[in-house]
């Protein structure tokens, strides 16, 4: 079964290495030795190093918030895969709406991208999701469809088992709106069914995908508790550390009730 996910991604936040050091403490100390559910923090690529230093002797990875696909050269103030792993980072976020609509990273960027966080064993954590628009006009499938093969292409069965998905709905980020529960397990089923069509059955069973979106703790049992969600990328909450532990708390009761 798929052990539930949860992650943090801290953005442009906080605001000095001392906050992001007393942040990752605090949610270290709250996940003990803790493994039910997996954890990892993403926080800003200058405050990897500090971080990686408090999270030592913890089970809770750490992951950067964007690569480039290049492992080096003349591409003034991007990161490659090599230096996230050197910074300490067992995973990488691709393909964050953030990035796709606010910055115009394409579906062909996040494939580069993806292929070269495999190629040095990041384990990527792959986004996708639509807009309200998009949503509005009924093309939720089609969108999610097409991110997903796009930046897919090329990747055999073996690697998409070592591959997080992270279906975000753009509208329900840093909005307070969060997608239901029905609304959520309609997408992510649609998303395992695309991987057993793409890839096979074992593959589409084994793969982790999160949810994204306007998570707290308050509404998290009940999207953890969706067959096919496997998790959550938490943005704002994972910035308190009892929020995202009480995110972490829910996940944990989920997964006692027996799910995973
Ligand atoms: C995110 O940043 O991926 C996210 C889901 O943010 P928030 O939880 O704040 O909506």
């Amino acid at each position: 079964m798929r052990p539930l996910f949860i992650a943090g991604n801290w953005k442009m936040n906080p605001g000095t290495a001392e906050d992001a050091v007393a942040l990752a403490e605090a949610i270290k100390v709250g996940v003990g030795q803790e493994t039910r559910v997996r954890v990892a923090l993403c926080p800003p690529s200058v405050f990897l190093q500090a971080v990686d230093g408090v999270l030592e002797n913890s089970p809770i990875g750490l992951g950067g918030q964007n690569m480039h696909w290049k492992t080096d050269g003349a591409y003034t103030g991007e990161l490659s895969g090599a230096m996230l792993v050197d910074s300490g980072c067992t995973h990488v976020i691709l393909g964050h709406s953030e990035r796709r609509h606010g910055l115009g990273e394409t579906d062909h960027q996040v494939n580069d991208k993806l292929k070269a966080a495999l190629a040095i064993q990041l384990i990527p954590i792959v986004c996708v999701g639509e807009t309200l628009v998009e949503r509005e006009a009924g093309k939720t499938d089609e969108v999610v469809g097409t991110q997903l093969e796009n930046s897919l292409a090329e990747i055999t069965a073996e690697q998409m088992c070592g591959i997080v998905l992270a279906y975000e709905p753009v509208w329900a980020i840093g909005t307070g709106k969060t997608a239901t529960p029905a609304h959520a397990q309609h997408v992510h089923l649609f998303i395992r069914n695309l991987l057993r069509e793409t890839f096979n059955a074992a593959t589409a069973a084994r793969v982790v995908v999160l949810y994204g979106g306007s998570v707290k703790p308050d509404n998290a049992a009940d999207l953890l508790a969706c067959p096919d969600i496997d998790g959550a990328l938490v943005g704002g909450a994972s910035l308190k550390a009892s929020d995202f532990l009480g995110i972490i708390q829910a996940g944990q009761a989920v997964t006692a009730k027996g799910k995973a």
